[in-house]
């Protein structure tokens, strides 16, 4: 056994030391980032998760024993050592908040060795991904992430004290459980002792928390893990982490201005910026008709304009015409500085763009002296129509108008795209700012034209507003929720709704979605059942604490706050999972793989 970690506890962790300690006798604990060897005298710089501290050692301090020993000192070895604090004199090291002093050894003790690691652990790196995924361990060592994963522990006691603060009690909720229609698929789990049977792991605690406040429970929080099982694009996990809330007795406003406390106080402690409070809110529907998104980015202006009533009875430009007569819209991003914009932007970069969200092209003109325009629309309009379309757009000498034309939802998402690309290449998105927003009253359903359905925009426990219960017979389409998400450049941090606390209400938008009776009895026959016993009208709101942190952090992916993430092929490269397993606990599971068949 060790003789250093038996006879010594550790002084202070090494980024602590400082002038303060100097003459104190101190043992230390660590992982050797570097070896210098100066005219014999060994220098070994000890890194932990909070820091680096500068080891000397000297051929004839204590017999030179600590010396020699140190002189085998390799990178990533975990050592513990003893030594008095010194004042590094002359030689202050400014880059480390250490530098003033060092660690002048007598004793050393290596207490387990490592080979040479297949990336040296510093933050800038540029080691392929798969690579420091694959050795986590020592990717978490780099000082980059400990901070992340530091601040991400920091922010879940902030989160937990704001939350008891304001009344709610934390409670988990069950992992094996059924599944949950937040829109995903179900990652499913057999169960051994029902042959045939599944649990689902949740996609989130939905039905649960709800449940929670048919207990009795008044106000529920937890930081929960939910599953999803999607194809992965850009930047998502199959598993991540939920700040999940709920509260009886509450409204809409009620859940925004406890929220509003919450991410004011998070940002402020966490970055020093004053959010500004009660964070602004715009409906879903200006929204899109605004910005062509519901999780607008309003760091910058650039509002859309539809343009579709004024082209209607007169434009004759074949592409506006042909959109419009086709039950579509034109819609218009109007940038006041066009000249930023060449040619080749216009004819290849913007289009380009345009085309992700399915945008066949991107129509401009560019305002002239006396509103005249130039560009392939310009001779498509006629004089008048020209200046009611300036007058609409606020144009002006030197501005461009990019247009589209087609379904609204290309046209939205297409235009979206170009408004954040537009911005960002006009430096109108400024660093360290944060523009949070509200997005309330969405849609209750979306109708899929190739399914023939309606689907719940948020999900099927979402309630209508009180003024629009009717509408769920009469025109379903038309029904507006009371549901909510809280956004922040651009990015959904998260969202949530006041709930159906009404069996009545819930069996009917079960219709509406189009699931028979014996299916709602099946999946949610118990819920529908305790939803009759006095349910308190509720409400709640998830947020995805990965992205938050993410954000705090100024991390690139998530992948950097969150331990052991998933690849986009949801496979860990560290433990190899998801893994064959043995056909016998297959057979165990009565389970036949179609894989080997
Ligand atoms: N369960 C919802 C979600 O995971 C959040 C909520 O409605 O509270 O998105």
């Amino acid at each position: 056994m060790s003789n250093l970690l038996a006879t010594h506890s550790r002084t202070r962790l090494c980024g602590e030391y400082s002038a303060d300690h100097i003459d104190e006798q101190v043992t230390v604990f660590g992982w050797v980032q570097s070896y210098r060897d100066h005219g014999g005298v060994i220098f070994i710089d000890l890194r932990d998760r909070s820091g680096i501290v500068q080891l000397r050692f000297e051929p004839w301090v204590a017999q030179g024993v600590a010396h020699k020993l140190a002189d085998m000192l390799r990178s990533e070895w975990a050592i513990g050592a003893r030594g008095k604090v010194i004042s590094r004199g002359d030689n202050i090291n400014r880059k480390i908040p250490t530098g003033e002093v060092e660690v002048l050894c007598d004793e050393l003790e290596v207490f387990s060795e490592s080979p040479t690691p297949p990336f040296e652990v510093k933050d800038d790196l540029d080691t392929a991904e798969a690579i420091r995924l694959k050795y986590r361990f020592l990717d978490l060592r780099r000082a980059a992430l400990s901070r992340n994963f530091q601040l991400r522990s920091a922010v879940y006691q902030q989160t937990r004290s704001y939350f008891a603060d304001h009344g709610f009690i934390e409670i988990e909720t069950p992992i094996l459980a059924n599944a949950t229609p937040e829109g995903a698929r179900d990652y499913l789990v057999p169960a051994r002792v029902s042959p045939g049977r599944f649990y689902a792991l949740p996609q989130s605690p939905q039905q649960f928390k709800q449940l929670l406040m048919m207990s009795g429970m008044d106000r529920y929080m937890q930081i929960c893990r939910c599953f999803r099982d999607e194809d992965l694009r850009a930047d998502r996990q199959p598993e991540f982490t939920q700040l999940d809330l709920e509260l009886s007795f509450t409204t809409v406003d009620q859940v925004r201005t406890l929220l509003d406390g919450y991410v004011s106080g998070v940002w402020r402690e966490v970055l020093g910026f004053e959010v500004t409070t009660p964070i602004p809110s715009i409906t879903y529907d200006e929204a899109m008709d605004k910005y062509g998104i519901d999780r607008p980015d309003l760091r910058f202006s650039l509002p859309l304009t539809d343009l579709s009533d004024l082209l209607r009875e007169t434009v004759t430009f074949r592409i506006f015409r042909g959109a419009l007569d086709a039950g579509g819209i034109v819609k218009a991003l109007y940038i006041p500085d066009g000249k930023a914009f060449s040619r080749k932007d216009l004819d290849k970069v913007l289009p380009a763009e345009a085309a992700i969200y399915g945008a066949k092209g991107v129509a401009w003109a560019r305002v002239q002296p006396q509103g005249a325009w130039s560009g392939p629309v310009a001779k498509g309009v006629d004089d008048q129509l020209r200046a009611s379309l300036n007058e609409a757009l606020g144009a002006q000498e030197g501005g461009l108008i990019l247009f589209s034309a087609d379904k609204p939802s290309v046209v939205n998402a297409a235009l979206a795209r170009l408004r954040v690309v537009t911005a960002e290449r006009l430096g109108l998105i400024k660093p360290n700012t944060w523009s949070f927003v509200w997005v309330t009253d969405f849609p209750m359903f979306e109708y899929d034209e190739n399914d023939e359905r309606f689907y719940a925009m948020h999900h099927p426990f979402t309630s209508p507003r009180w003024e629009d219960m009717d509408l769920l017979d009469s025109d379903p389409g038309a029904a507006k929720a009371q549901a909510y998400d809280l956004v922040v450049n651009g990015m959904e941090l998260g969202g949530g709704s006041i709930r159906i606390h009404r069996s009545d209400v819930q069996q009917k938008v079960f219709e509406t979605l189009g699931l028979a009776p014996e299916e709602v009895a099946e999946k949610f026959g118990f819920f529908i059942e305790a939803l009759r016993y006095g349910t308190p009208p509720h409400g709640g709101i998830a947020l995805g604490l990965d992205r938050l942190l993410m954000l705090l952090c100024g991390a690139e992916s998530l992948r950097d706050v969150i331990a052991f993430p998933k690849t986009q092929r949801a496979t860990d490269l560290l433990t190899g999972a998801p893994s064959d397993v043995e056909p016998s606990q297959l057979t165990e599971l009565s389970i036949r793989s179609a894989v080997d068949d």
